[in-house]
């Protein structure tokens, strides 16, 4: 079935779940041809297939992206299977020559976009491709040498000195769609959860809509003291953008432009701004260092630490998952995890420290449980991060900064407050001894109701005696060990 008139043009969705700032969308558009937006849900594809919370959050983006496509009149073609076959049928049943998408950065979505583009063109369909998720094309932030920046504050300062805010692009007020087509139904594709569905706790928007009301309530509320408010997990002092940046549901200029314009407002003082954007910084350079280095999320980007004495520690890691480990703030995050898909920052590096160094379990195995839980699990500021706390990342900590969940609770969740709403079964434990409840008198464990072993398990190891380990073990990487720090 091919259409009468103009020829239509096909939009590619992907990680571009969004109207407004959407490049691909705006220069379809502006061909003032039909527009035919399509999603392809392409499990079979190299890329690495999204985990369970991920999809989750996909399946309500979706339908988000959907109605307001709907609201325009345009609709949304859902297709499942290979990518390319699904645009090969599309172009048949449509006529059109042009694909309109924003580019996937990482390696293999990169490669494939490659394979794709140039097996359409032999047929004269030309595909269009534009940076609708990062701040910058990686590719365009080089060093002096022109190789990829492998320390952040170089990458940012060069980052914010080489590319300019882009203009706004509002969505368009309508999209002229195509005829109807055929079309998957979203609640087919068996992204939420059922049997059991563990998704109740998950208490987020997805969607564009959803995203800019995130950024709205962090502008008026957690920005004007993000510095410091963002390194205590009890409040909700950081944007919570992240799940919907990884969706491309507002773009990261976006988020930067109106923390900047809170600024220009008087609200808001520019050293905090700036923190904000750093830590988008952050997101940037994981991106663009996965793009130059592939293998960033299965190996050590130090391969020194491929040698690494990793152990075989079942038990341990299943308590860690389940939030059992017996030490609080542990196991605060990895339920937060659990319940909500979102894990606060300064926990995701007291967790990872935790099951690295502690149980000396390979952040490899910690990656992968990230991947599966979180609604923003992002291939590259995963493995960045990971790679981070192992120490064999690009810019890492070094490995022998080894965290003291005990005095990292006590530093960062001093009330308490954070462990109690996350372990109940502390709730009653006064504040002194909520981050070490091995260490409370009898009768404060009494009187508090907590049995150790019994309502709340005993330390599975002895952080002291595990952090010798570490470092023991350390010393088969690199020969060093011995100048331990520890936070
Ligand atoms: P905000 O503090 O409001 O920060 C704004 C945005 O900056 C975030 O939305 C995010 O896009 C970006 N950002 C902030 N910190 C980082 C960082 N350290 N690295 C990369 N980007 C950052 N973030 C992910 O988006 N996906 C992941 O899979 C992921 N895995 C992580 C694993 C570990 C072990 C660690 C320590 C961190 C990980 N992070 C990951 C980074 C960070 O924890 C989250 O981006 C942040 O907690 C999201 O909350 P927010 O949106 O409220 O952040």
């Amino acid at each position: 079935m091919t259409t009468q008139g103009p020829k239509p043009v096909l939009l590619w969705f992907r990680r571009d779940l969004r109207l407004a700032d959407n490049p691909a969308l705006t220069r379809a558009r502006a061909t003032g041809r039909p527009v035919v937006p399509v999603y392809i849900h392409d499990e079979g594809a190299a890329v690495r297939p999204a985990g369970a919370a991920s999809r989750w959050w996909l399946d309500k983006s979706l339908r988000a992206l959907s109605e307001s496509l709907t609201e325009r009149g345009a609709s949304l073609i859902l297709r499942r299977g290979d990518s390319e076959a699904e645009l090969r049928r599309l172009i048949d049943q449509t006529g059109a020559d042009t694909v309109f998408l924003n580019r996937l950065f990482e390696p293999e979505g990169w490669a494939r976009d490659a394979d794709i583009a140039h097996a359409l063109k032999a047929e004269g369909v030309e595909c269009k491709g534009y940076n609708g998720t990062l701040m910058a094309r990686p590719g365009n932030v080089l060093n002096g040498s022109g190789g990829p920046y492998k320390v952040f504050t170089p990458f940012l300062k060069a980052l914010l000195a080489t590319v300019e805010a882009p203009s706004p692009m509002p969505a368009p007020q309508d999209l002229p769609g195509a005829p109807a087509l055929d079309s998957d139904r979203v609640e087919d594709w068996g992204l939420h959860p059922t049997r059991p569905d563990w998704s109740t706790g998950f208490d987020w928007t997805p969607g564009e809509a959803g995203a800019e009301a995130a950024l709205t309530a962090f502008v008026a509320g957690g920005l004007s003291d993000y510095g410091a408010g963002r390194d205590i997990p009890s409040r909700p002092a950081t944007s919570r953008l992240s799940p919907h940046l990884h969706r491309g549901e507002i773009s990261p200029w976006r988020a930067i432009a109106a923390a900047r314009a809170a600024v220009e407002a008087g609200t808001v003082k520019a050293s905090e701004a700036d923190k904000f954007v750093a830590e988008i910084g952050w997101r940037e350079f994981s991106a663009h260092l996965l793009h130059h280095f592939p293998t960033l999320p299965d190996a050590a980007f130090r391969p020194e630490y491929d040698a690494f004495p990793w152990r075989d520690d079942e038990a341990g890691f299943r308590a860690w998952t389940k939030g059992l480990t017996g030490y609080p703030i542990v196991d605060a995050g990895m339920r937060q995890l659990w319940t909500t898909g979102w894990m606060h920052n300064r926990v995701r590096m007291i967790v990872a420290s935790f099951v690295i160094k502690d149980l000396l379990i390979d952040w490899r195995r910690g990656e992968a449980w990230f991947w599966n839980t979180l609604v923003d699990a992002d291939l590259a500021s995963n493995a960045q991060n990971w790679q981070w706390v192992a120490g064999s990342g690009a810019d890492a900590s070094p490995y022998f900064r080894i965290f003291n969940p005990v005095t990292q609770g006590q530093k960062f969740d001093a009330d308490g407050r954070y462990i109690k709403r996350w372990c109940p079964e502390l709730a009653s434990l006064p504040a002194k001894w909520a981050h070490a409840p091995w260490t409370a008198p009898p009768e404060v464990l009494r009187e508090a109701r907590v049995r150790l072993g019994f309502d709340y398990p005993r330390p599975i190891v002895d952080h002291a005696q595990a952090r010798d380990r570490a470092l023991a073990a350390l010393k088969v990487v690199t020969g060093r060990g011995q100048d331990a720090a520890q936070d």
